[in-house]
């Protein structure tokens, strides 16, 4: 990607978040299970995540943070650990919010 395209697609994807608002729950509604992580060779989640949510720690876990999730399920698809990812929708009223124009 040449430094002029990186940074229109930076650009593109402020854009676009510009249009997300997240009423934030205190409750997660995803949690993840470093412990089961720890034993993952895929570590698929890294990259699927649209909004970069996963981040290997130093330890060799992963550290998990809900607030900004967008709530389209694809960390749960990809994991190919059993127990890994809890998911849930957030609580009502709560969670990402796509505005219109
Ligand atoms: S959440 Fe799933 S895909 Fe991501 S590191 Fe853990 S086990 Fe692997
Ligand atoms: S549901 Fe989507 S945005 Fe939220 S953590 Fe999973 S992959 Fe990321």
């Amino acid at each position: 990607m040449t430094d002029i395209s990186r940074r229109e697609s930076v650009l593109a994807f402020d854009d676009r978040m510009a249009t997300v608002d997240f009423r934030i729950s205190h409750t997660a509604h995803i949690t993840v299970d470093s412990e089961v992580c720890r034993s993952c060779t895929t570590r698929a989640c890294l990259v699927a995540c649209p909004a970069k949510l996963f981040v290997t720690t130093n330890d060799g876990g992963i550290l998990f943070n809900y607030e900004q999730c967008f709530e389209c399920g694809t960390c749960y698809a990809v994991c190919n650990n059993e127990g890994a990812i809890t998911w849930n929708y957030p609580e009502g009223g709560h969670g990402v919010v796509f505005r219109h124009g």
